[in-house]
């Protein structure tokens, strides 16, 4: 069986902010352009560009010339992927774990590009699948939730 856990390998964790942040600012629209991106960042043009092509060689970013970019399809599944794993581990933690909810969600930022698919979807069916977080933000479905 394939592994899905060859993805976030290949890019880094700044990487994966600028195509967290393309995603937040592209939702509703097709394009968003870069200097929108470096303000998200809080960055110069020219960063934000330079990540923004890393991002399109590697095939996560869609570029238009003049408009700007969004997400290919690969980068929209990587992004999933990354918030399925932040929200199913702080759910997790939160729930399980006697931490705070401020600690849980922090810790889950230190592994969320880190954790195998198989250790987050065995998390996520101890929680009985559930569709949203303790922060009440929705939870992208894996391959093997079951849900109704
Ligand atoms: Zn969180
Ligand atoms: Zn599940």
């Amino acid at each position: 069986m394939p592994k899905s856990e060859t993805s976030s390998k290949s890019l880094t964790g700044k990487e994966i902010e600028y195509l967290k942040t393309v995603y937040r600012l592209v939702s509703g629209r097709d394009v968003v352009g870069s200097l929108e991106v470096a303000d998200a960042m809080g960055v110069s043009c020219a960063t934000a560009s330079e990540y923004l092509e890393r991002l399109r060689r590697k095939g996560m970013l869609k570029r238009y010339r003049w408009k700007g970019v969004c997400l290919s399809e690969k980068g929209f599944e990587e992004v999933n992927r990354v918030i399925r794993n932040h929200r199913v581990f702080e759910t997790y933690a939160y729930r399980f774990l006697s931490v705070s909810l401020k600690d849980a969600c922090e810790c889950a930022s230190r592994v969320e590009l880190y954790l195998s698919e198989k250790v987050v979807d065995s998390m996520c069916s101890l929680l009985g699948h559930p569709k949203t977080c303790p922060h009440n933000n929705s939870i992208p479905g894996g391959k093997l939730c079951c849900r109704t």
